[in-house]
């Protein structure tokens, strides 16, 4: 009796009960034929004949994902994911054509750092070697990535001379990399992707196994380079169809146009490699895509649901630090909930952007590029922006009260200003789309909030965090996150919120 069966059906994994499959199928399906996938372990399970007895779905005996959480007979009830599945995050390296493996170690508070008895981290593999690294090494701030050479072991092993553990709170002792199935990189990061992991059609993975592939053309699979101990292809999906769906699912990874996104829309605070800063008592999360949330070792249920699978998730800090893990059978996304003693200033507030008319660029996404394709940087510490382009990625320093240029700005560009380690200020030059004759224009809706009348009224934290998780427009959002740190909005502005608010619940 298994629940959460489900069949390819027009672009998209679609639930099917025993009595719908009972009509379509009058035959015994085996496993084999890949026709039912349960969504839970991402595995096929077989449809029983049914002589006598009522038919039904069944996980079969050989599978090599044996902890379906869906296996017991009667109602599902979902666990928690916990904290000892989570692993050292790992990426590839392309230098020339040639390619090497690095393995993240996490940033550990300084307070507990210093109590440690050993200086250095000892990383050992399958093959019996052994990296040594010292702690000097490690950022202060972010992950630390280290060479772990050519091959791909398939496990890594963290050992400290003397343990405590405190570091184990952060570290993973042991981080297992490929099962039989291989695994997936994102091209664009390098970042090896975690199991049950999900795939959008035209994206880049590469794809690592032990096994010989023959090229194909849906998807698309071709083989870039030998390894040591593998075989690298690149491998994208050419479309939403079940050729693509069946074999995604066969290397443990799911085919979707809803993937999962984790988004921290309140209190204003940047993540950092996994690392969310701030100083509230709770945090505000929007999570898009099929997945459940466990924070230490306890599920969290959405305080709000919308179409198209987005759920809004209010973690109520209790710790200092609070990890959040986000997935489906084991770990897809995480962060590390950080309170911090200082206060974090509101973005925008440090550097400004302004295009050759001295004209201020305000909030994220820009929807029109700057006049002669050229911005200017100013920000009040030193800092560094970093510019990513579809064909460009540089870096450049900014000094402070200094104006920087910089040009050749084109759609699809992102620029990040950070000082010290904390990202300040993001813009992003978004590529035109064809403009939807109901959608809000939000340049108008922004100039309306602001120029808004009327006396000042109170709105509680969990009013603005409820504007900001229906409201897309991240210019609209860095006003209310503004406001939000003030406590008060004029009372026109705050109907022009709330009518707007309603529109997106009845939708
Ligand atoms: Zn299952």
């Amino acid at each position: 009796m298994l629940n959460h069966v489900c069949v390819w059906k027009d672009g998209k994994w679609k639930r099917i009960t025993e009595e719908e499959a009972d009509k379509m199928f009058p035959y015994r399906i085996s496993s084999d034929s890949g026709l039912f996938m349960c969504e839970l372990c991402g595995q096929f399970v077989s449809f029983t004949k049914g002589d006598t007895r009522k038919r039904y779905f069944k996980h079969s005996r050989g599978e090599t994902n044996k902890e379906c959480e869906d296996r017991s007979i009667g109602y599902y009830n979902p666990e928690p994911i916990q904290k000892k599945d989570l692993e050292l995050p790992i990426r590839i390296i392309q230098y020339q054509d040639d390619y090497s493996f690095q393995i993240g170690l996490p940033e550990i508070p300084e307070n507990i750092l210093e109590k440690q008895q050993t200086n250095e981290v000892i990383i050992a593999n399958e093959y019996e070697e052994k990296r040594i690294y010292s702690f000097e090494r490690l950022a202060f701030r972010g992950t630390t990535y280290v060479d772990v050479g050519k091959r791909l072991a398939s496990r890594y092993e963290l050992k400290l001379g003397q343990d405590t553990e405190d570091i184990w709170e952060f570290w993973p002792k042991t981080t297992i990399t490929n099962g039989r199935e291989g695994r997936l990189f994102d091209v664009k990061t390098g970042k090896m992707l975690p199991f049950d992991t999900d795939v959008e059609v035209g994206k880049l993975y590469y794809y690592f196994t032990k096994e010989f592939l023959l090229p194909r053309v849906s998807p698309s699979l071709k083989r870039v380079s030998k390894l040591d101990n593998g075989n690298l292809y690149m491998v994208s999906a050419t479309n939403l169809d079940e050729e693509n769906a069946k074999f995604f699912l066969s290397i443990r990874a799911r085919l979707t146009n809803t993937p999962l996104k984790t988004l921290n829309i309140w209190p204003p605070s940047a993540n950092q490699d996994g690392v969310v800063r701030h100083t509230s008592h709770a945090v505000w999360m929007y999570l898009s895509g099929n997945a459940r949330v466990t924070v230490d070792d306890r599920l969290v249920s959405p305080i709000g649901e919308e179409k198209d699978n987005w759920s809004l998730y209010r973690i109520p800090i209790r710790y200092n630090r609070q990890f959040v893990l986000i997935g489906r059978t084991g770990v897809l996304d995480y962060c590390r909930l950080q309170r911090d003693e200082k206060k974090y200033e509101v973005e925008d507030a440090k550097v400004e952007i302004t295009d050759i008319n001295k004209n201020p660029l305000e909030g994220y996404k820009q929807q029109k590029l700057p006049p002669e394709k050229k911005i200017f940087i100013k920000a009040e510490y030193d800092g560094i922006a970093i510019i990513q382009g579809k064909e460009r990625y540089f870096k450049k320093k900014i000094y402070a009260d200094r104006m920087e240029s910089i040009e050749d700005i084109d759609f699809d560009t992102s620029i990040t200003v950070t000082v010290g380690c904390d990202v300040v200020r993001q813009i992003y030059f978004e590529p035109k789309k064809q403009n939807r004759n109901n959608e809000v224009n939000w340049s108008d809706f922004l100039h309306r909030i602001r120029e808004a009348k009327g006396r000042d009224v109170k709105v509680d934290s969990t009013e603005f965090a409820t504007y900001c998780s229906s409201i897309a427009d991240e210019r609209v959002r860095a006003f209310i996150r503004n406001a939000a740190s003030r406590g008060t909005l004029p009372s026109e502005a705050v109907s022009l919120l709330r009518k707007e608010t309603m529109k997106f619940r009845r939708k």
